[in-house]
């Protein structure tokens, strides 16, 4: 394929667009090329075209692999919508009887079929590897990439297989694509689909219409949020709970409160979901109150507010389930309720896992954690967490921005903080560099003899409480950084490294205080 062939006529001709958003050309471009590539596109960014399209314009047929037979249906039923024959795009699932396949396979064989999802657990099923050997496949799209990694907020253990199954039927270019992905995932996912040299195309994940919240859960929360619905009546929104329990005893609440809501989670039957659905998107009822179950491939443009009545359990679910507010650009209010006491039952829910299991969710939760405790910009906070420096002194749209705390100087603060990072050669997390500052002589520290080392206890006088917001403040501010294979162990950047021989002027706001809001089991 050549350099300068006319993308915009068959964008026109097959889809009906007059333009491309975004990166979509040059992402399509590298494709065309035969090179590997690697899409991070918010939500409603537009990742989908970008296989369909070059699907259309190249020899064969592409494997598109998904993990929704919902999602897989709905883009096929959208693809066949557009061509005379109805046969572009098919899916290869479970859920497809003997007849059915042999009907996909006769179309992919003759040429007819340009795209074919496929679940990753089908996808490695001997008879299909055989029958996809046959044919040409003309690349492997992965959407939903981030599944890969147990980094992610979804991960899935079969897009583990896809790789080596890819072998199996034979090498093409790949495009992995997701709505989000830290360092960490994005790392992951190259290493296990085997694209490090893929070129990345990221967009940027800021959405300037959402705005977002932290509340502290006091017993009052059903309150609040009854109050909130009722100052935004008419109005569509989600609320997020942990538990099947809690979707249940709230929506109750709502209901007699004359709220129009209903629960929604993996325990009620499929047609009372569906039911449930329908009435959403027909704005018969306002409110879904919801497990995090509901909302993949939920497409409400103007979902008003999304509300998480329990803290999420990592900042890539946050980012995700807050994100189904205002995809029309309109107003999205995002708030979550916050207490010290839903993370520590967080924690304890998560005793009895695998060990390495235990340790990724601790890790994810207290990213949560940090990001509600803090009082800095919550814009910003997701951002950095995506990679992504947001500048702007302020938000305008986030409680932080429109209530700013006063500022206090951590000069030393920091200059100590950097130092123990240093002094343990930067292969500690956080919660032990601060047990270092403080002198705390933990068994880990001793048996690692770091008790006896010069730093040890630099900053006993400071105030305890300066501590998280020092190191996470210094994260944002690009002192300090996460490693991305052991992932958490604090490193010095260069400019952290600066900064010890020079010490510079560091502002930082004190984290809002989360400790003894309430009891919430206490009227149960
Ligand atoms: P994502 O998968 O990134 O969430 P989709 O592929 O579902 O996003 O696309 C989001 C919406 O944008 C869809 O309604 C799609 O039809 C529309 N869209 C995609 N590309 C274009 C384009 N070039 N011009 C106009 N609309 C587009
Ligand atoms: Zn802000």
């Amino acid at each position: 394929m050549t350099k300068d062939v006319n993308l915009t006529e068959p964008l026109k001709q097959y889809f009906g667009f007059d333009s491309f958003k975004g990166d979509q050309e040059a992402i399509i471009r590298n494709l065309l090329a035969g090179n590997d590539t690697f899409v991070l596109m918010p939500t409603g960014g537009g990742k989908s075209l970008c296989y369909q399209l070059p699907s259309l314009l190249m020899e064969g047929t592409a494997i598109v692999i998904s993990p929704l037979i919902a999602l897989m249906k709905n883009q096929v039923d959208v693809m066949n919508g557009m061509s005379e024959d109805g046969c572009v795009a098919h899916y290869l699932n479970s859920s497809l009887n003997k007849a059915a396949i042999q009907l996909v396979m006769n179309d992919v064989r003759r040429g007819a079929t340009k795209l074919l999802y496929v679940a990753p657990e089908s996808l490695g099923k001997d008879e299909n590897v055989e029958f996809l050997q046959s044919v040409k496949v003309s690349f492997y799209a992965v959407d939903e990439a981030h599944c890969i990694s147990e980094w992610g907020h979804d991960f899935r253990p079969e897009y583990r297989n896809i790789r080596p199954t890819i072998l199996r039927i034979g090498e093409a270019p790949v495009i992995a694509l997701t709505a989000t992905a830290t360092d960490k995932v994005r790392s992951d996912i190259k290493k296990n689909l085997g694209i490090c040299n893929a070129l990345e195309f990221k967009s940027s994940f800021n959405r300037p219409n959402l705005y977002y919240e932290v509340r502290p859960k006091t017993q009052d929360v059903d309150r609040n949020i009854i109050m909130f619905i009722r100052q935004h009546a008419g109005k569509s929104g989600i609320i997020y709970c942990l538990s099947r329990k809690k979707v249940e005893e709230l929506s109750a609440i709502l209901k007699a409160n004359n709220i129009k809501a209903e629960p929604y989670h993996a325990g009620l039957d499929s047609a009372k979901r569906s039911q449930t659905q329908d009435d959403f998107l027909m704005e018969r009822i306002d409110v879904i109150v919801a497990t995090i179950a509901f909302g993949m491939g939920i497409d409400k443009p103007d979902v008003r507010f999304v509300i998480h009545y329990d803290i999420p359990k990592s900042l890539e679910g946050y980012y995700q389930e807050t994100g189904r507010a205002g995809r029309d650009g309109g107003e999205g209010l995002c708030v979550t309720f916050y207490s010290n006491k839903d993370l520590q039952k967080l924690e304890k829910f998560m005793e009895g896992k695998p060990v390495s299991e235990q340790d990724i969710g601790r890790q994810l939760l207290l990213e949560t954690a940090a990001y509600a405790e803090s009082s800095v910009c919550r814009r910003k906070m997701l951002l950095h967490y995506f990679g992504e420096e947001y500048t702007e002194e302020n938000c305008h749209n986030c409680d932080n921005c429109l209530h700013p705390k006063s500022k206090r100087e951590a000069k030393e603060a920091l200059l100590i903080v950097l130092k123990a990072v240093m002094a343990v050669k930067e292969n500690f997390r956080s919660d032990y560099v601060i047990d270092f500052v403080k002198g705390r002589p933990t068994d880990d520290l001793v048996s690692h003899k770091h008790h006896e080392l010069d730093d040890f206890g630099a900053g006993e006088d400071e105030d305890d409480k300066i501590w998280n917001p020092v190191i996470h403040q210094a994260l944002i501010a690009g002192y300090l950084k996460k490693d991305v294979e052991n992932y958490g162990l604090l490193k010095l950047t260069s400019a952290g490294k600066r900064f010890i021989k020079q010490p510079q002027p560091f502002m930082i706001v004190e984290d809002t205080d989360f400790d003894d809001e309430f009891e919430e089991e206490s009227r149960d």
